[in-house]
């Protein structure tokens, strides 16, 4: 993998599903008497017209359909979506285009027409492997369907992933290492294991204040994530980011642009974007409820209810949240750039004594990066702040959390946002580790 902060990415949000699952705190809703495809094709068209204005001409390298259930969409609806982007924007010849599934056979049997309209990756919402589960986590699909649907993916796309939650309640740890050990003779090159979590206002949230569902504690669960971590590994499939996996060259492009705070739109109910706008970086929330963003969009042109410009401060904690998720760490000179910032060397130090980071030394010094103080100045003035070419940040050191340290990883990026100092972003371009 290599970092390329000229990337851009289009995210759009379908916020129906077929039933409201127990733990999720996504932006995704029920509707029994279903909704008017046509007129919400015709809302997202207008949302990017209304982005595509403000921001300017683009090449998108990614375009991530997410929800709710996006294959609950008519292909049509996917492919007057993606035309849509093409037009006002461009996407790039080999961009990734994903999909999220759910393996109901309604859904799967939609994937070739998804596949004709121009996506090229799906990632399926299995979530387990035994029925039971599923019917606890409030899954409307059995495992017969996830397999089925894994299978026509396999055979539909050219890459996909699924998706498994564990630690769950109850699980053991040898529970685990059989549903993981069945996932991985099912799985192509990419996997995403996410642990469960319990989010405040779900009904596992009230179970749980009930005493009526027992998840694993930090111990148990920190177990099962070393034991996802082995085995993916030993199966050739590396941990680029805290719960995903993958065969390198088969990371998930569009959530690494997030990771590497690159730029996105977001389009749809409840969608957030990054975009750059006038040679600033803003941050864009759109309204959630999905009718009341068809009415505001039909008014003004677009859904959106926050649009602020951030600052380097804001751009700098960001871009450590979201970097230090990745195996591949933060790059203390982008951080610089972007933010004005470096974390305290004290702080790094105790964090490293810890063994919860460590700090990439750079394989050779960038003596050769030594740019005039303007030169940088009209570059971030064309491409925008922390858009500026890369090869800067390749090589000069990056620090990133080890194993352990992602198992408090809210606690580090905390620790090291609260020790930034502030620094002359030239004197970090020219220093190497
Ligand atoms: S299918 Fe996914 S988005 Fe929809 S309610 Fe369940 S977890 Fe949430």
């Amino acid at each position: 993998m290599t970092e390329d902060s000229t990337t851009f990415g289009v995210y759009v949000h379908w916020p129906f599903c077929a039933q409201k699952c127990p733990y999720c705190d996504f932006n995704s809703h029920v509707r029994h008497k279903g909704w008017d495809e046509a007129r919400f094709l015709f809302a997202y068209k207008r949302e990017i017209d209304w982005l595509a204005d403000r921001i300017g001409s683009r090449s998108a390298t990614s375009v991530f359909f997410g929800g709710g259930t996006p294959s609950l969409m008519q292909p049509s609806t996917v492919a007057g979506i993606l035309d849509h982007i093409a037009k006002r924007w461009s996407i790039a010849r080999d961009a990734e285009i994903t999909l999220e599934a759910n393996p109901g056979s309604v859904e799967a049997s939609r994937f070739r027409g998804f596949r004709d309209a121009g996506v090229n990756r799906v990632s399926i919402g299995v979530q387990s492997l035994r029925d039971d589960e599923l019917r606890k986590l409030g899954r409307i699909h059995s495992v017969e369907e996830a397999k089925a649907a894994i299978a026509i993916a396999r055979s539909t796309f050219e890459r996909f992933s699924f998706d498994l939650i564990y630690a769950r309640p109850g699980q053991s740890a040898d529970e685990w290492r059989r549903e993981l050990a069945e996932a991985l003779a099912l799985a192509g090159d990419h996997l995403s294991l996410y642990q469960l979590t319990i989010e405040p206002d779900t009904p596992y949230a009230a179970l749980q204040a009930a005493g009526k569902l027992i998840v694993p504690d930090d111990y148990d669960a920190s177990a099962l994530y070393e034991i996802t971590e082995e085995t993916t590994a030993r199966h050739g499939l590396q941990a680029y980011e805290v719960s995903n996996y993958a065969r390198p060259g088969q990371e998930s492009q569009h959530n690494l642009l997030y990771w590497r705070y690159g730029e996105y739109a977001g389009v749809g109910p409840g969608a957030h974007g990054r975009i750059i706008a006038g040679g600033c970086r803003e941050a864009t929330i759109i309204e959630r409820n999905p009718e009341a963003w068809l009415a505001r969009v039909e008014n003004d042109g677009h859904g959106i209810i926050e649009l602020a410009t951030l600052s380097d401060g804001e751009q700098a904690d960001e871009l450590l949240l979201m970097g230090l998720r990745l195996s591949e760490g933060v790059d203390l000179a982008r951080l610089a750039l972007l933010g004005g910032v470096r974390p305290s060397p004290v702080v790094l130090e105790d964090l490293t004594r810890l063994g919860l980071l460590e700090r990439l030394t750079p394989a050779r010094r960038t003596t050769d990066v030594n740019w005039r103080r303007n030169e940088l100045d009209e570059i971030s003035a064309c491409l925008g702040p922390g858009l500026s070419p890369a090869t800067p940040y390749n090589s000069v050191s990056r620090i990133r959390v080890t194993p352990k340290g992602r198992l408090v990883l809210n606690a580090v990026v905390a620790k090291i946002s609260d020790s930034f100092e502030q620094t002359d972003r030239m004197d970090n371009l020219k220093v190497a580790g």
